[in-house]
């Protein structure tokens, strides 16, 4: 089920607010009558982090998070290839070197973000809960998996419930969280029965060397030289593309076929239908969406921005008069998702379908903020044992 309660998202914003949300979760549940026993203060206890995969595109933003929220953090400690070991990082006020990745490294370690791609996750994620530490995974490798839960805090916060000792969590997909964050205020209202997303898919997504194979293409292209097309295959300088992840027999590829699968496991809707088209477009950082939305029951224009104004994680940015609307520029580097050009579909009956264009930075909000608030979620939640 979706998560019906509003404060659930909007109260993963700030450790003051956190504080707040777990009293309530105390209040709700009784000490001793929900399935776990929950802590007095948790956040009065520090805890030790990892980044696996800290010197890539969406490590680098845990290390901005965590540059930010070092109060909440005793130690850290950064994982990357073998080439990075030795390097060292600044994160906030302590310098931290890069180690590569090797047996009982995650002893000691509470919470292990994984951002270094499925390979990895899969070799290495068991061995961190094996040392004790949870893991948030940022990877592909076990979203489908039905024994772990795949986590927007926004969205889905509960679904941790199924976590009664360090487990691997999983973040979705960096377009499904866009969307999702957008969409499910609406969908808890009336019910989306179908989505349709045409995704606008920033170099960011492809990893720190692609967002530098477009800066370099840009550059060369001012300079009268060849460019290097290592990362594609082809110029994507003032170009756009299908999106660079397998097709399957269906003709969808893997990025279009993970919006339509993680949204059913996230809803636990098996019967909402999508269908999403793929696009990479030369922007250096933040995706964006154009979504449009079929209802079971009649959900108005005016209504929906209303909600969307309230929404968790939501910045609508709607403004018609001036033909502004959410752009990646503005989305970068940013935490909200923007919502804009809300308006009925034509296509539809009355009340019953809207469009809208959204954007977001997927590599903060649709991988390393997303995986820090489950972070906060699991410190708040953070498990002593076992009731009746
Ligand atoms: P990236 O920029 O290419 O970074 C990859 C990271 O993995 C680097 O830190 C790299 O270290 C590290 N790595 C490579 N081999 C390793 C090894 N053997 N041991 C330890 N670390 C190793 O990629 P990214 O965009 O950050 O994506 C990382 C993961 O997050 C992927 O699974 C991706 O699907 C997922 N994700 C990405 C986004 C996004 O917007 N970019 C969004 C959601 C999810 P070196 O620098 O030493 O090579």
């Amino acid at each position: 089920m979706v998560d019906s309660s509003r404060t659930l998202g909007a109260a993963v914003y700030t450790t003051e607010l956190f504080k707040r949300k777990h009293l309530t979760i105390q209040f709700q549940n009784g000490k001793r009558s929900g399935r776990f026993l929950w802590r007095n203060s948790p956040m009065t206890s520090k805890f030790t982090v990892a980044v696996v995969g800290a010197t890539g595109a969406v490590g680098a933003e845990f290390i901005q998070i965590l540059s930010s929220s070092g109060a909440l953090v005793d130690r850290i400690r950064l994982f990357a290839s073998p080439q990075s070991a030795g390097r060292k990082i600044t994160v906030g006020h302590r310098e931290v070197v890069v180690e590569s990745l090797s047996p009982h490294c995650f002893d000691g370690v509470d919470v292990a973000f994984f951002s270094a791609g499925k390979g990895i996750s899969k070799a290495w994620a068991p061995q961190a809960v094996g040392s004790g530490a949870w893991v948030v995974d940022n990877s592909s490798a076990f979203r489908m998996d039905d024994q772990v839960p795949l986590i927007i805090p926004e969205v889905n916060a509960s679904a941790l419930d199924s976590c009664d000792k360090p487990s691997i969590v999983a973040v979705p997909n960096c377009s499904t969280i866009v969307a999702l964050v957008a969409v499910t205020p609406l969908h808890r209202v009336a019910q989306v029965k179908r989505m349709t997303i045409a995704t606008y898919q920033a170099a960011s997504g492809a990893g720190a060397a692609a967002m530098r194979e477009l800066l370099s293409q840009a550059h060369d292209f001012c300079n009268d030289r060849p460019m290097k097309t290592d990362i594609f295959g082809r110029q994507y300088l003032f170009n756009c593309f299908s999106h660079n992840s397998t097709v399957g027999v269906e003709g969808y590829n893997e990025e279009e076929s993970k919006l339509l699968h993680e949204t059913r496991k996230i809803w636990n809707d098996s019967s909402v239908r999508v269908t999403a088209t793929c696009v990479r477009v030369p922007v250096v950082r933040a995706h964006c969406e154009a979504i449009g939305l079929e209802f079971a029951s009649a959900m108005i224009e005016s209504q929906a921005r209303e909600i969307l104004r309230n929404a968790p994680g939501v910045q609508v940015v709607d403004d018609r008069a001036n033909n502004r609307f959410p752009e990646p520029l503005d989305a970068a580097g940013k935490d909200p998702v923007l919502v804009g050009r809300i308006r009925a579909d034509w296509s539809l009956e009355p009340g019953m379908g809207l469009q809208m264009f959204v954007a977001g930075d997927q590599i903060r909000i649709g991988a390393a903020l997303t995986g820090w608030r489950i972070a906060e979620l699991i410190r708040a939640r953070d498990v002593v044992g076992i009731t009746s």
